[in-house]
């Protein structure tokens, strides 16, 4: 039989995007990855520096419980919210980081397809037209377009590039207007790897309450820090009335294609979270769900192997560290969590959209994937991830350094 249509990339006679989606750029840290994959099918040796997804399988005992669980019958849909096991779970670990006797109950949860579905919940659930949701920049590529998504405004705060890109109560204070209705934290941040300390995050978290914001707090890397722990904002947080704390199995579990993330939030505003989800996508994976639960109530035996991860992590972050570190010109935000390191492209402050060119010429000269600055809104940038073994970290950064310094001097030869 004939295909009904065209392919994929023929236009469509009289296509034009909804307003939904007419200003929508489609995930940059994805399509890094997917074309450094496809690049390599091609058989091009590319080193990918782009993904932002461990490396390391999914612990076994947590594939075991996904397995008996599918062979146990848990095969069918699942409530909107999740499964109460696992909704029980994470209201146990939220009870736990929070402390001062209060009790999180499983009604302050909901389990979403992947925390950047929880994002997109809590986003479209409380932001609309005319409101306006400040995010410290950089950051990750999602918010920008999940804020737009739901109408409301993003407000980008220029974080000090000479600290890490922290953002400050001041700085957030200069953004904010009458229209301000909520602000987007993420910590450790992707793409920079900065990791706000307790009183930084609780400056922050105070400012918004003093204000009424609402705060989205993004979570997914907390487990990966290393100069000290990540605090999560229900540690610190005086009130959670208008707190929605995301987080998910992905980063901490090596589980990104399980899709189990959840927000942590009032019971009025997760019911109508949920009531959203309950017309896009429905409950999460059953299977996944159960895999979750083993990676939560399994601790004594799952946290070494976070552990493990973690320290794997840091002994690549130390080697590319190290890398960067031997070219003095070359500007660095110097990682204390997550899996990324953020630094300066070579043309800076010379063309535009230097980060851009310089991944181009990275992929295309040196085949090492990376992702452009521009899509975290700080275009002088590039972000690598060393989420990747440590001899392909240390030969694409080798090349990065080189690529730099060539680049460097041959601008400074030439001015
Ligand atoms: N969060 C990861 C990243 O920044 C995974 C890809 C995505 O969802 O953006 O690369």
């Amino acid at each position: 039989m004939p295909p009904a249509s065209g392919p994929a990339s023929s236009p469509v006679a009289g296509f034009s995007p909804s307003a939904n989606i007419a200003q929508l750029r489609e995930s940059a840290t994805i399509a890094v990855s997917q074309r450094a994959k496809a690049l390599r099918a091609a058989g091009r040796a590319i080193l990918d520096l782009g993904a932002g997804e461990p490396d390391f399988d999914t612990p076994e005992l947590i594939r075991a419980s996904a397995t008996a669980a599918m062979n146990a019958g848990a095969t069918r849909y699942t409530p909107t919210e999740g499964t109460l096991a696992l909704r029980a779970a994470v209201a146990k670990q939220a009870t736990a980081l929070r402390g001062r006797g209060e009790t999180i109950g499983a009604n302050e949860v909901v389990v979403s397809n992947g925390s950047k579905q929880s994002i997109f919940n809590a986003c479209f659930a409380l932001f609309g037209a005319g409101d306006e949701v400040l995010i410290p920049t950089p950051a990750w590529t999602s918010y920008y377009e999940i804020v737009a998504l739901a109408r409301a405004t993003p407000v980008s705060v220029l974080g000090d590039e000479h600290r890490g890109f922290r953002v400050d109560p001041e700085m957030l204070a200069a953004h904010a207007t009458s229209r301000t209705r909520g602000l987007l934290l993420n910590s450790p941040v992707n793409p920079t790897g900065t990791v706000y300390t307790q009183d930084e995050l609780r400056a922050m978290l105070d400012l918004a309450e003093r204000h009424g914001w609402w705060v989205i707090s993004d979570e997914i890397y907390r487990r990966i820090a290393y100069e000290h722990p990540a605090s999560s904002a229900l540690e610190v947080a005086g009130s959670r009335a208008r707190l929605i704390v995301a987080d998910g199995v992905a980063k901490a579990y090596a589980m990104t294609g399980w899709r189990i993330g959840w927000t942590v939030a009032a019971p009025d505003v997760t019911r109508a979270m949920a009531a959203l989800q309950s017309h896009t996508t429905f409950g999460a994976s059953s299977v996944s769900q159960a895999a979750a639960v083993a990676a939560l109530e399994k601790a004594a035996a799952v946290d070494p192997l976070v552990d493990a991860m973690v320290r794997e992590f840091r002994v690549r972050r130390d080697a590319a560290v190290a890398l960067f570190r031997s070219e003095p010109a070359l500007q660095f935000v110097p990682a204390e969590g997550a899996f990324y390191v953020y630094f300066k492209a070579p043309g800076a402050g010379r063309i535009a959209d230097a980060g851009t060119a310089f991944a181009a010429t990275l992929l295309e000269q040196h085949d090492v994937a990376v992702v452009p600055g521009v899509a975290f809104n700080t275009s002088d940038w590039v972000r690598m991830s060393y989420a990747t073994d440590l001899k392909t970290v240390e030969t694409a950064v080798g090349r990065i350094v080189a690529a730099w310094r060539a680049e460097h001097s041959m601008a400074h030869a030439n001015t």
